[in-house]
């Protein structure tokens, strides 16, 4: 079995590369097709989706834009833990169809509160596009547009995810062991 050493953690290989791509270009089809003469706007959420957005894109053969957006931690006191916001919007989304482009939805917790800061100004649609999502793990209803694939509730690593900032520089995903 290929492992990753990450810090001081083990990780074992669970989605290969070749898959990840197949289901890349699925979902990149499947948005080509929907948002076809509506002009899209992509905002890939940093630091976690910059190789799924980039690999994404190059897959997705309509006009459209792309714009990355960050999210800032603060401690926050209420039940739901940390309150993440949302920063960098560069561009003007009121009356966009925006297209929200994530590494993994966990408890969903961050997903909707972004889609909650969002709808204040006013798109014409927000559609989430996450790559990864943990279906035991979420806590709140979010709508998931398109996904590429659901996974277990485990830790994992790689294709631009990261265990304290490091193992991002990865083709394939891996599992905590
Ligand atoms: P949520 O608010 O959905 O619980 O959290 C989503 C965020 O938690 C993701 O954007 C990601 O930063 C982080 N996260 C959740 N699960 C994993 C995981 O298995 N591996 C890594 N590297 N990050 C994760
Ligand atoms: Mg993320």
């Amino acid at each position: 079995m290929e492992t990753l050493q990450v810090k001081d953690k083990t990780f074992a290989i669970s989605i290969p590369a070749a898959e990840i791509q197949q289901q890349v270009r699925r979902v990149a089809a499947e948005i080509s097709k929907d948002m076809a003469g509506r002009d899209p706007l992509f905002l890939p959420v940093l630091n976690g989706s910059f190789i799924f957005a980039a690999d994404l894109l190059r897959e997705v053969n309509i006009p459209c834009e792309v714009s990355f957006i960050k999210l800032a931690s603060y401690q926050g006191t209420n039940s739901t833990g940390t309150i993440r916001e949302v920063i960098g919007l560069a561009s003007d989304i009121t009356g966009r169809d925006v297209i929200i482009v994530e590494d993994i939805i966990d408890s969903g917790l961050t997903m909707a509160h972004m889609i909650e800061t969002l709808q204040k100004q006013n798109p014409a649609s927000i559609s989430v596009c996450s790559l990864l999502v943990k279906p035991d793990a979420l806590k709140v209803q979010i709508p998931i547009h398109y996904r590429c694939m659901d996974i277990p509730n485990d830790f994992i690593v790689g294709y631009g995810l990261d265990y304290d900032g490091f193992g991002r520089n990865t083709k394939d995903i891996y599992t905590l062991v």
